[in-house]
């Protein structure tokens, strides 16, 4: 038996939980079935299928070529038509600046070598990838169009607040310049961190997203801005609705699909 929704507004469905043999029913033309994930951090497992797979970043386990090339290789096989995905604190391979001499030069594993970065910074943006539907989205937009369409644009940035060595990590305070970056044109956003207060609470029990990424959100300007996905914060997996207005019966979908104990993913149905 299927799964109910756990979300249900006129506008989007949101199945947090279902039965993997017998995923929900596609609600059909005039909706879009995105299929959520994070962190998989090198692991692969079977995922429904979808319109549009988006991933949050922590692609990888140890930040290498190698692991990278994993999730990599996964994505290209699932038959979702578009994927977007970004990168997140665990992907250095990703992050020019352990390629450039930027700030994190010197805390660079040994296992990471140089010429690997080159790689997989070329690899993430290849048209071998792209061929596979593939768009790696690194504090930029693209769009996607809808059999009916519809045309969603998507952000994604693979930023999170510095919390130990890792890619991409920012000093508390300098979140704003980042997520000021985000076009008010974006229907979904893709970012690594979750926004303070919002499916981001870790085993200890303290709410570790981002206060300048919430900040940047109840800005009216992104009020168009109806999915926000993440991860980072795997204990936080999960699902809300922000902003539900009684006249328009829509708000936003936030959804952090990191996954704390077993492989899942989020899959969250827009109406377009
Ligand atoms: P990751 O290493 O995959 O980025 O994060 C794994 C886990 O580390 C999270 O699920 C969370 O428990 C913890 N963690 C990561 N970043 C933070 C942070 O900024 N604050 C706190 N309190 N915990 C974090
Ligand atoms: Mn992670
Ligand atoms: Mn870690
Ligand atoms: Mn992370």
């Amino acid at each position: 038996m299927p799964t109910d929704p756990t979300i249900e507004t006129p506008t989007a469905n949101v199945y947090e939980a279902y039965d993997m043999t017998h995923p929900p029913r596609h609600p059909g033309i005039g909706w879009t079935r995105f299929v959520c994930v994070s962190d998989n951090h090198s692991l692969i497992f079977p995922v429904p299928p979808g319109d549009v797979l988006l991933h949050s970043g922590d692609l990888s386990r140890h930040g290498t070529l190698k692991d990278i090339e994993v999730t990599l290789n996964w994505m290209k096989s699932l038959p979702h038509a578009a994927k977007f995905f970004t990168g997140g604190n665990h992907d250095l391979a990703l992050d020019a600046n352990y390629d450039q001499g930027g700030s994190m030069r010197n805390c660079k594993p040994k296992s990471l070598k140089d010429k690997d970065i080159v790689a997989a910074r070329k690899l993430v943006r290849s048209k071998e990838l792209r061929k596979a539907g593939m768009v790696y989205l690194e504090h930029e937009s693209t769009t996607y169009t809808s059999p009916s369409g519809k045309t969603y644009t998507i952000y994604g940035s693979p930023a999170a607040p510095f919390y130990s060595i890792g890619a991409f990590q920012y000093k508390a305070g300098d979140g704003k310049a980042i997520y000021d970056r985000i076009p008010a044109s974006t229907d979904i956003l893709m970012t690594h961190t979750p926004p303070l207060g919002i499916c981001d609470v870790t085993k200890r029990g303290k709410h570790a997203g981002c206060p300048e990424l919430t900040e940047r959100l109840n800005n009216e300007d992104l009020q168009r801005c109806r999915l926000h996905v993440y991860g980072h914060i795997h204990e936080g997996h999960g699902a809300a609705v922000v902003g539900l207005s009684p006249e328009t019966l829509s708000g936003r979908v936030s959804v952090n699909a990191a996954m704390p104990n077993k492989p899942l993913a989020i899959i969250v149905d827009l109406k377009d």
